[in-house]
């Protein structure tokens, strides 16, 4: 068995978001972290993908503190920002199998205090290629789809999940779904999820509509509006895998349990995702 937690839902920036003084941060009573997952497999290997500034109050999320292994989907300030954390001054940690593509390697290399870190033995670096298996743990087996975001800092890569009974797929950003799927040369949503032989997908719900970024300029946080992914994948049929949207901006109203907006999601079969939910593999 492989037991997945869900350790936090939001964009980056987290939920209610610093600085954000509107209606959708305030007066909000349940704080939501930014995303993150915690695996653990059923020899006891605990997998933590992302290293966010929530760690503490994830690891209580989790009910787990003991981090074997530690992926990164890509180098944005809210994926990475509780790396730090693993160090000398916090955590000491010794020796995590730290995954990573070359790009992010290398701008590990680049970054004092993490190229200190892993001179230190907190991290211990191994490198991935996509479309291919990164390592397996009991019966929980990892592998990295790349996937093409803004890559000023570093690549992008979504990871499957592949436990004795079902596979889950963890894709928090992404750019457009027409460069995501042209990269892997198929033409929906449905035949990608369905090549990748995926039955619950977590993906990128940053933002509801075009709408929500108001003034600010599209293509410098490019993310596809839940509305198009909802358009592109109509009604779940049987057979479908469960899609769960997640990595939530602040302003995103599927926040509103009640809303119009998440029963539109519900009534067409698909599922907002909950932060400390579980999924068993
Ligand atoms: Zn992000
Ligand atoms: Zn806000
Ligand atoms: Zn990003």
């Amino acid at each position: 068995m492989v037991e997945v937690t869900v350790l936090g839902v939001a964009q980056d920036g987290g939920h209610p978001q610093p600085g954000c003084l509107r209606p959708c941060c305030a007066n909000v009573t349940e704080q939501h972290y930014p995303v993150s997952l915690g695996l653990r497999s059923d020899d006891g290997t605990n997998i933590l993908i992302e290293a966010t500034r929530h760690l503490g109050d994830q690891f209580t999320l989790w009910g787990q503190t003991n981090v074997h292994h530690l992926l990164l989907t890509h180098a944005h300030f809210g994926h990475i920002d509780g790396l730090g954390l693993f160090g000398r001054e916090t955590l000491a940690s010794r020796g995590i199998d730290f995954h990573v593509s070359d790009a992010m390697h290398q701008l590990v290399n680049q970054t004092p205090q993490w190229n200190l870190m892993v001179q230190q033995g907190v991290f211990d670096v191994q490198t991935f290629n996509h479309d291919e298996q990164l390592f397996n743990a009991g019966n929980l087996v990892i592998e990295a789809v790349q996937i093409p975001h803004r890559d000023e800092l570093s690549d992008m890569h979504a990871f499957i999940v592949r436990g004795p009974n079902k596979s889950l797929l963890f894709l928090p950003d992404h750019d457009t779904w027409e460069e995501t799927l042209a990269v892997h040369s198929v033409s929906s949503i449905r035949e990608w999820l369905t090549q990748m032989q995926i039955d619950i997908a977590l993906l990128d719900g940053t933002f509801w509509s075009k709408d929500e970024l108001g003034g600010r300029d599209q293509s410098k946080v490019p993310h596809p509006p839940v509305l198009q992914t909802l358009n592109m994948l109509g009604n779940r049929e049987d057979g479908d895998p469960e899609v769960y949207f997640t990595h939530l901006n602040h302003t995103n109203p599927l926040y509103d349990a009640e809303g119009e907006q998440m029963k539109q999601v519900t009534s067409l079969g698909w599922k907002v995702a909950q932060q400390g939910q579980r999924f068993t593999l």
